[in-house]
């Protein structure tokens, strides 16, 4: 059975240059990178050039570039870090709507005395500056806002909410996670102090990552150990990772602009054939301030669950929420933050695209799923209101 793969905002498939880059560090260059022996040494060279990739796609310079494991030590590292770095009680600051693996950092340091002030969305997914502005005056702050939002694609204005942190005088974290290879980023136009990023999101593999540090910003390190990147990030560099991410990440930043046209005219087709031919239907988030790979649509009075077991049925791959909070029938944190009507929350089903999406996937995912919404409308626990009565 075809396989029509459109949850690429739960992971991408790894590219093949990628895989062809790192396949050399598992069979020929396979020493410590920390060596003083020249077997090694020599593979040092390839983590750095790996870091000057990771730094060119965001425009940072390579020494503010460290290796993680992934998008959840980033964002652990950068928040916990700057935090510990002020040395007394911090205001942190976030948005209701980012992932767990900033959320749940946030509110571990509410936990111990720090103050937490988690900011609202409007019904557009779309962040409360007012609300910002305001808690930025309390005290020093550091605030982790996302650049874009996993499950609806909306893109925060990070420019100006930089501007408002730096102001302030606060210290501000980015979530790119979702952003990094499909936006242009450019630190040294958005003022953010640290940024994270990962690696199974932009066609590397899972388990590896990045986080930028602006040269001057203090961040204790998380992960206590060796010296390694300079430091900051104790535990043997993953170098056929690390080669793969650097890969992956000048293979995005060589085709960004055309991918993301590319992707969009896909994305839109399936959101104009979808909301055409399944009656009740909406889309969730600002579509004017979108990931150009993301739609969230929901299709009222049915679970979206149910929508996802047939869609799997007939080889297409999407998802409700985010792949964390999967498998609870509860409407994600994203969508209920947004005040989603109830009907229409539980139905809320995420298509997101990558490069290797293909008209033919398009033309299968019409030609498909109005029947689903069709049959399982007719066996809905849901009283559907009289047209025009809602
Ligand atoms: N942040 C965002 C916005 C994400 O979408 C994800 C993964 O879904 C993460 C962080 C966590 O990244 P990782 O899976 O690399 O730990």
């Amino acid at each position: 059975m075809r396989t029509v793969y459109l949850d690429n905002n739960a992971t991408t498939q790894p590219a093949p240059a990628v895989i062809e880059a790192m396949l050399p560090f598992f069979r020929e260059h396979w020493g410590n990178p920390s060596s003083m022996h020249a077997f090694g040494g020599r593979v040092k060279k390839y983590v750095e050039t790996a870091r000057a990739q990771v730094a060119a796609l965001i425009g940072a310079e390579p020494a503010e570039i460290l290796f993680t494991s992934g998008g959840t030590e980033s964002d652990n590292m950068a928040i916990r870090g700057a935090v510990e770095a002020f040395g007394g009680r911090a205001h942190v600051i976030t948005s209701r709507v980012e992932h767990p693996a900033v959320l749940e950092p946030c509110r571990w340091l509410a936990g111990q005395g720090h103050a937490l002030t988690e900011i609202d969305v409007d019904s557009e997914g779309q962040l409360n500056l007012a609300q910002l502005r305001g808690a930025l005056g309390e005290g020093r702050c550091v605030a982790s806002i996302m650049w874009a939002n996993n499950e609806t694609g909306v893109v925060f204005p990070i420019d100006e909410i930089a501007a408002m942190v730096k102001a302030s005088g606060g210290v501000l974290h980015t979530d790119a996670v979702q952003a990094a290879g499909k936006l242009p980023i450019d630190v040294r136009r958005t003022p953010v102090d640290m940024l994270s990023l990962s690696g199974h999101k932009l066609h590397a593999p899972k388990g590896v990552g990045a986080v930028y540090i602006r040269k001057g910003a203090k961040v204790l390190p998380l992960m206590l150990g060796g010296h390694q990147e300079g430091g900051k990030r104790g535990g043997t560099e993953n170098v056929p990772y690390i080669v793969g991410l650097g890969k992956a990440c000048e293979l995005a930043l060589g085709r960004l602009a055309g991918e993301a046209s590319a992707t969009a005219a896909l994305r839109d087709r399936l959101e104009a054939g979808l909301l055409r031919t399944c009656p009740d239907a909406r889309v969730n988030g600002d579509r004017a301030n979108r990931l150009p790979n993301t739609t969230n649509i929901s299709f009222q009075y049915i679970e979206g669950e149910s929508i996802l077991y047939h869609l799997s049925d007939a080889g297409i791959c999407a998802s409700s929420g985010s792949a964390c909070t999967s498998g609870s029938l509860e409407p994600s944190h994203v969508i209920r933050a947004m005040g989603v009507p109830f009907t229409a929350a539980h139905g809320s089903i995420r298509f997101s695209l990558s490069r290797y999406n293909t008209d033919g996937d398009i033309d299968h995912v019409l030609a498909t799923l109005p029947g689903i919404v069709e049959k399982l409308r007719r066996m809905s626990p849901f009283v559907r209101a009289p047209a025009g009565g809602r």
